[in-house]
Parts: C-alpha cells; sequence; structure tokens
C-alpha cells in the first residue's frame, strides 16, 4: 500500500484523467425514497435494465402507498426483467412499511435533520440496505458527503491500489472517505463504476487501452 499523501496523489491525478476521459458528472439531488427504490432494482444488473424496473413499477403503482400494498409475487412480477425479483420486491415492499411503521408516511425527508453517520445507521435497519444502497441514498438524493462502494468501485481501487486485496466492499467505504476528498465523491464514483463496466472489467481487464495504467498496482505488477 502506498503512503497517504503519494496515494492522496495518486487519487487526485486519477480524478483528473477520469475526467478528461468520461467528463465531470454533476450531483442532481432527488428524493430519498426514488433512491432507495432505484438503488434496490439496480443491484445485479444493468442501467437499462434497472431504469425499465423502474418505470414499470411506477406506471404499474403510481403512489408509495399502492406499491407497499402490492403483493411480493406481483411485485416481482413487473420487475422481472431486472433480476433477482423475488428479493427486490421483497426488499422494496420491507422499505416502505418500515418508513411508514417507524414514521407515520412514506417519506425520508426526515434524514435531513439526522447526522450522516445517524441517517446511514437509520437506513441499514431495513433488509436490503447494506453500507452501500445507504450511501447512494444519501449521496444520490442529499448530496451528503458519502462514498458509496459498489462491486466496481470495490474491484477498481483495489487493483488500483487504493485499499488492500483484503478490504471488504464494507470496510473500503470508511477507508475510501478518508482518501478521497469528499467534494470529489459524486464524480469519482461514477467514473470508477464507468471504468470498470468499460475498461477494468471483473474477467480479462483491457489495461491495453486504459487511461490508468502508470498510477495502477495490478498493472505494475502484472506487466
Ligand atoms: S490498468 Fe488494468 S487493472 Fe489497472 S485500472 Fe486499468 S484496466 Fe484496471
Amino acid at each position: 500500500m502506498p503512503r497517504k499523501t503519494e496515494l492522496s496523489q495518486r487519487v487526485r491525478a486519477t480524478d483528473k484523467i477520469l475526467v478528461r476521459v468520461f467528463g465531470n458528472p454533476q450531483l442532481q439531488g432527488g428524493d430519498p425514497v426514488e433512491a432507495l427504490v432505484g438503488c434496490i432494482l439496480s443491484q445485479a444488473t444493468t442501467d437499462a435494465q434497472s431504469d425499465a424496473a423502474y418505470d414499470a413499477l411506477i406506471a404499474k403503482y403510481p403512489t408509495w402507498g399502492k406499491l407497499r400494498d402490492a403483493r411480493v409475487t406481483d411485485i416481482a412480477r413487473v420487475i422481472r426483467a431486472s433480476g433477482l425479483a423475488n428479493d427486490k420486491a421483497r426488499y422494496i415492499k420491507h422499505a416502505l412499511q418500515f418508513i411508514e411503521r417507524e414514521r407515520g408516511k412514506i417519506n425520508l425527508d426526515f434524514l435531513n435533520a439526522m447526522g450522516t453517520a445517524d441517517a446511514r445507521k437509520w437506513l441499514m435497519q431495513m433488509q436490503g440496505v447494506g453500507p452501500k444502497t445507504a450511501s447512494i441514498v444519501l449521496l444520490f438524493a442529499q448530496k451528503r458527503p458519502v462514498f458509496p462502494v459498489d462491486t466496481h468501485v470495490h474491484r477498481v481501487t483495489r487493483r488500483l491500489g487504493w485499499i488492500s486485496e483484503k478490504t471488504s466492499a464494507e470496510q473500503a467505504h470508511e477507508l475510501l472517505e478518508a482518501q478521497i476528498p469528499p467534494k470529489r465523491y459524486y464524480a469519482l464514483h461514477v467514473n470508477l463504476i464507468r471504468l470498470g463496466r468499460e475498461i477494468c472489467r471483473a474477467q480479462n481487464p483491457r489495461c491495453a487501452i486504459c487511461p490508468l495504467k502508470d498510477l495502477c498496482a495490478y498493472f505494475q505488477r502484472t506487466q
């Protein structure tokens, strides 16, 4: 593992290169319940499939109340194309029921009044909501300074040498948050995912065309 200052320089250099290659994504913010449902749907599938599943869900159940009252099997049928439909349907229904039971309505705006660590802990009480999903809700909807680590970010940051091979995705959240400037969490998260999908793939990473090879521990070790 590189020393802290060297690592921080490499993080900044990586960010600059990814902005040059992929652009500088801007955070929009949004409704946290939408972000939560969208994130549950996005697990282990493509953006196109999870977006299609979200649209189908909202067309069939135009209010959160209608979705909460639907049967798990019916929800699963609507989102079938996104994969893991039974689990996702169960998690979505449970999440909506949980929020209403705890707060009296299906709305997560009360999180605004909580500190980030408490808000993350609150969200993680729900089935199917781990550190990644909670972080996505807090970053994408509430623009909080948190860095979500999905499977692509986890793989790419291990290969780059920002975290050790043995670091789990759960542990990586805190470690990466300490290494990345908070203002860059969103853009770097989005760009690392894009790199992971298009170039630093799980099988056969395309190192020959990767813009990060000079900064990559895996590349230096294997070439
Ligand atoms: S050089 Fe290879 S291993 Fe390193 S980030 Fe690029 S594609 Fe991934």
